[in-house]
């Protein structure tokens, strides 16, 4: 067999927002194929009407958009392989499953619903197998002209797999090695309603993935029991040859690390579990997305690719080329992933330090102006260069640097009674007649003036400088207090002063 191009698959349902976990199997396949050389197509699997979610596939298309995730083809992309919307491929199913139905490899069951209800009543654990499928309606029981009769009148039917019972069926799992299981314990799979004239997932899929040439199918850890029924699907079409190579997932894990991430557990620990703000269109309920939050999608993408699988160094920042050269499928662990939502608020500030002043301050101006503050691109980005080292999130500096741009109008009564001492009244009148003699107000030219008084004079230092940031803040927190002044410059550090002189007294 000639060395085929290496082409993966990210195939959402769009039955709602993209889970973050999706975003994790997207996010490796899309490694999986830059560091091949390979494609990554985007199918959406839109089989299953009752399931279908208007807005999801557009959600799904700009969260990718958003995260920097690019697909080669697809929908919304085009390229050879289309339509890639599985209700645009009708036609192509139903070949594929009269093909079975010819080969003997599928059949036609005519049970109702209320039929297949009643043998579940009759029988306990009753499957439909090869030891229960000779007791049902269907072209293997009944005369070949009832079979076309019923057909002919329009009753509804499904086309079920003939599962071959006593087969040993093979998983070769790139992550979980080979996975081992008898043909007997999975049942005659729908593959096809009449219903809605479409083919179910499992048929669908595995023609996709056969016809677009799909090399390898990386998907999360719930799909796997489906595997050795789409191995099996192989066989019957004769496909073998060109059967994709598996990789399932690790699950991930709630954060307390027992049982599957839910958006409870979001809810309940309030973090994000999606990309985008999702607004349900049934319920009309919000969930906040990880955009909305304040997260840089660099930072979700270098959290997510550490869900699962690392680098085996102490590595942690990773940038997405970084991630393409360094991420190994066969490297991801077996075990579920403990979703640590407070490691992404970690990456969160790591990017934040990473990203240059001036970057942050173009995020950071918009808030400034939208609290009525007209400042200069200038003197935002030297407050962020001063605070951005305590934040985790952009929205996190305003409440942190208002002080910059707006004067106290109040004091922090705590800090009040703790630091303005009987002497502090005395001590910033003098201070203030001290920082009136200095011309150069940067911190070099005040800091030394500033302190030689305080010795001459026998202060404490930390009593001066308490009462002085208490005057120029309102509270008793901020960055070095000469920053502060330098930044404020000698009349509004003055005026800041004498208010606080005459306020507190
Ligand atoms: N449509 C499936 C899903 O929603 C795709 C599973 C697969 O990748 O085979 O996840």
């Amino acid at each position: 067999m000639s060395e085929r191009k290496v082409r993966v698959r990210f195939a959402p349902s769009p039955t709602g927002a993209l889970h973050i976990g999706g975003v994790r199997t997207a996010l490796y396949n899309y490694l999986f194929a830059r560091q091949h050389g390979g494609d990554l197509i985007f199918r959406i699997e839109d089989t299953d009407s009752h399931r279908f979610v208007p807005g999801a596939e557009d959600y799904i298309i700009e969260s990718f958009k958003w995260l920097g995730i690019k697909f080669d083809e697809g929908v919304g992309i085009g390229g050879d392989h289309g339509p890639y919307r599985q209700s645009e491929r009708r036609d192509i199913y139903k070949k594929y499953v009269k093909q079975l139905l010819d080969a003997g490899k599928a059949y036609i069951a005519f049970d109702t619903p209320e039929e297949l209800e009643k043998k579940h009543e009759e029988i306990k654990n009753f499957q439909y197998d090869a030891h229960t499928r000779m007791q049902m309606r269907n072209s293997l029981t009944l005369p070949k002209e009832e079979v076309e009769q019923l057909i002919n009148d329009g009753k509804q039917y499904t086309v079920r797999f003939k599962i071959e019972p006593g087969e040993e069926v093979h998983v070769h799992d790139m992550i979980r090695g080979d996975v081992k299981i008898k043909s007997d314990i999975i049942d005659d799979k729908v593959l096809y309603k009449s219903a809605d004239e479409l083919p179910t997932y499992h048929l669908a899929n595995i023609v996709d993935d056969h016809l677009m040439e799909v090399t390898h199918v990386i998907r999360g850890e719930e799909w796997l029991p489906s595997a050795p029924l789409h191995v099996l699907l192989y066989r019957a079409f004769g496909w073998e040859d060109t059967m994709p190579r598996f990789a399932h997932l690790p699950l991930l894990l709630k954060p307390e690390g027992k049982g599957k991430l839910s958006k409870r557990d979001g809810d309940r620990l309030g973090f994000p579990v999606f990309p985008l703000e999702w607004h349900d269109p049934k319920t009309g309920e919000v969930s906040t997305g990880y955009r909305e939050s304040g997260y840089f999608p660099e930072a979700v993408i270098n959290f997510l690719a550490l869900l699962g699988w690392n680098p085996g160094t102490d590595q942690e920042i990773f940038s997405l080329d970084e991630l393409v050269k360094a991420f190994d499928i066969t490297k991801c662990s077996k075990s579920g992933a403990k979703f640590d939502y407070k490691k992404g608020i970690w990456f969160n500030h790591e990017y934040i330090l990473r990203k240059s002043d001036e970057e942050i301050a173009k995020l950071f101006a918009p808030i400034v102006a939208n609290n009525g503050v007209d400042a200069s691109m200038e003197r935002i980005t030297e407050v962020v260069h001063m605070m951005k080292d305590r934040v985790n999130f952009v929205k996190e500096l305003w409440p942190l640097c208002s002080f910059f741009f707006i004067a106290p109008t109040e004091y922090d009564e705590k800090t009040v009674k703790k630091r303005w001492k009987d002497y502090s009244k005395q001590q910033m009148t003098e201070l203030k007649t001290v920082l009136e003699g200095i011309d150069d107000f940067t911190v070099e030219g005040q800091e030394p003036v500033v302190m030689k008084w305080v010795e001459d004079k026998g202060y404490k230092l930390g009593d001066v400088m308490n009462a002085f940031r208490l005057a120029l803040v309102g509270i008793g927190k901020g960055p070095g207090m000469f920053d502060i002044s330098a930044f404020l410059g000698k009349e509004e550090t003055l005026k800041r002063l004498q208010r606080a002189i005459d306020v507190l007294g």
